[in-house]
């Protein structure tokens, strides 16, 4: 089982072999380099000698036909074919020897056959075949050099390809390339062919890692089409028609199915190496962001669990006033009840009055009921909405909410807002949260301040852009940098958490705002939020 698994576990480096066959694995696999190596090394000595009895028997034969024959020919020219034969060894050294060789063997050879005649037409047939030989003797050494440079070039580009570290594969894209330069448009039917045609040439065990499967072998020669998404079959469009397009370069973020049935999120690039013409090589890089896209999702998961719970927390400081808020209406439902009674119990009852204050029983009891609604739309855990907000009204309830516990520690409200306020985007609820916790903090920085000077001030204006909502107080102000206040756990209240700020800060952000704060230039504090209106065309 472990010699059949063997293939895999040297592909497998995150592989962990059991313990007890640890040592007989790793001198296994170190067993097998090596002889793998010792076989590679072996066969090239086998060849360079194969190739120099060769190229050793032919060149006697060409002498002894070029000393022996009555041949008038340049019979000499036949050594550049030893040469040719000595080439294929891809051994330098080999290839010197038997161009210096055979260039010695045909000035001999021409010195045995024609020593002590004139020079002539026997010496000028040595000329041209000692240039023959000396030229494809050159043209072989150039020849290997050039095949040397790019063997090595090879061997660097799979090492990164391998060694990358992220999920690298090589497609041939030919059959895409043929489709849509014939002039076919890229339909979902074209683009599903192309997909079921674009084989993959080389992989690297991260791809196969990103797909779920075991081993790189598990992709090349196949397709990726079984891991196709819907998202990724319009990313393979958008890059087919980008690469029509002549682009070479393209990035964009899709989503693969994994082996298991999970959606692996990530940016693919996708290169036209030079030379890969008619997409015969397409270089695919991914970027896997799933763990990324995970931990983010975590995140705003507990952020907005967060929100909750500080919202949550809000509510249940205001629980008086809430309660002062609710009982309002009841109290006005219980007064005109008991008049209406007290019309009904004359002697002549005046319906009329009844009527006005059953009327009134109604109005009251709406009331109730919206305070109610409000208070648990508050509580209530649920997803950020997007909605038109008008922040006047919000204001109004706010400062409705609020009143009973202004009231009992002595603080006067001024609300200011400006006339024809535009409407913001949001989530009405989280935006009143934030305006909560502004007026809060307002009210408990000015504990110290004299009853006289508590002064709590709301404007809300408009600069045609965006809507300005500031919450002013004449407290205590703010000791050292005014950012700190917005760094989460920073508190200088005894049973403070620290957080409310942190979590406006955020709040406003997601609805594409600012939120700051600054000292006022006599007492107190200004924390302020700034909000993208809504265009009057979308507001209409
Ligand atoms: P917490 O209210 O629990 O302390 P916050 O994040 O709401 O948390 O506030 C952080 C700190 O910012 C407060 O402890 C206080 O020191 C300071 N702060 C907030 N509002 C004001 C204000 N209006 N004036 C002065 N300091 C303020």
């Amino acid at each position: 089982m472990l010699i059949s698994s063997g293939r895999r576990a040297l592909m497998l480096p995150s592989q962990t072999p059991s313990s007890s066959l640890a040592p007989f694995r790793t001198s296994w696999i170190g067993g097998l380099r090596e002889t793998m190596m010792r076989d590679d090394a072996t066969g090239k000595r086998l060849a360079t000698q194969v190739h120099g009895a060769a190229a050793l028997a032919l060149a006697l034969a060409i002498f002894a036909l070029d000393v022996l024959s009555p041949l008038q020919g340049a019979v000499a020219v036949l050594y550049t074919i030893v040469v040719v034969m000595a080439a294929r060894s891809h051994d330098r050294a080999l290839m010197m020897v038997v161009g210096i060789a055979v260039f010695a063997m045909a000035i001999t050879g021409y010195f045995i056959s024609h020593s002590g005649e004139p020079l002539g037409s026997p010496a000028a047939r040595l000329g041209v075949s000692l240039t023959a030989i000396g030229i494809t003797t050159l043209l072989s050494l150039r020849n290997q050099a050039a095949a040397e440079r790019h063997r090595l070039s090879e061997e660097r580009y799979r090492t990164i390809f391998n060694a990358a570290g992220l999920p690298i594969w090589e497609g041939d894209w030919s059959t895409a390339h043929a489709l849509l330069q014939s002039g076919q448009p890229a339909s979902p039917e074209t683009i599903e062919h192309i997909a079921r045609t674009a084989t993959i040439r080389a992989a690297n065990n991260e791809a196969a890692r990103l797909f779920g499967l075991p081993d790189a072998s598990a992709l090349v020669g196949g397709t990726i089409v079984a891991h196709h998404t819907p998202a990724a079959e319009a990313t393979l469009g958008r890059i087919l028609t980008a690469l029509a397009r002549g682009d070479t370069t393209i990035e964009e973020e899709t989503q693969f199915l994994t082996a298991s049935g999970e959606i692996a999120d990530v940016v693919l690039r996708v290169t036209l190496p030079p030379g890969s013409d008619g997409w015969k090589r397409v270089l695919v890089m991914a970027l896997d962001l799933t763990e990324r896209n995970r931990a983010q999702a975590r995140l705003a998961q507990s952020q907005a669990e967060l929100t909750h719970v500080s919202r949550v927390t809000t509510l249940g400081q205001l629980a008086a006033s809430i309660a002062h808020e609710v009982n309002q209406p009841l109290s006005a439902i219980i007064t005109y009840a008991k008049s209406g009674t007290r019309w009904l119990a004359r002697e002549a009852p005046d319906a009329l009055e009844v009527a006005d204050c059953l009327d009134q029983i109604a109005a009251n009891g709406t009331r109730a009921a919206a305070v109610i609604a409000r208070i648990r739309d508050l509580a209530r855990k649920a997803d950020p909405q997007r909605d038109l907000v008008e922040l006047g009204s919000l204001i109004d309830e706010t400062v409705a909410l609020l009143r009973r516990a202004l009231q009992t520690h002595e603080v006067a409200i001024r609300v200011t807002i400006a006339d024809a306020l535009p409407l913001v985007h949001g989530d009405r609820v989280q935006l009143q949260q934030v305006l909560m916790n502004l007026m809060l903090n307002a009210e408990q920085a000015m504990a110290e301040s004299p009853a006289d000077a508590r002064e709590l001030c709301i404007d809300a204006d408009t600069d045609g852009e965006g809507v300005r909502l500031r919450v002013s107080d004449c407290g205590s102000g703010i000791a050292g940098d005014p950012e700190s206040l917005f760094a989460p756990f920073f508190t200088t209240k005894s049973a403070g958490l620290g957080m409310g700020l942190s979590i406006c800060r955020s709040i406003i952000e997601q609805h594409g705002g600012t939120l700051g704060a600054a000292n006022n230039p006599g007492r107190g504090a200004t924390f302020g939020f700034y909000l993208p209106a809504v265009g009057e065309k979308e507001a209409a």
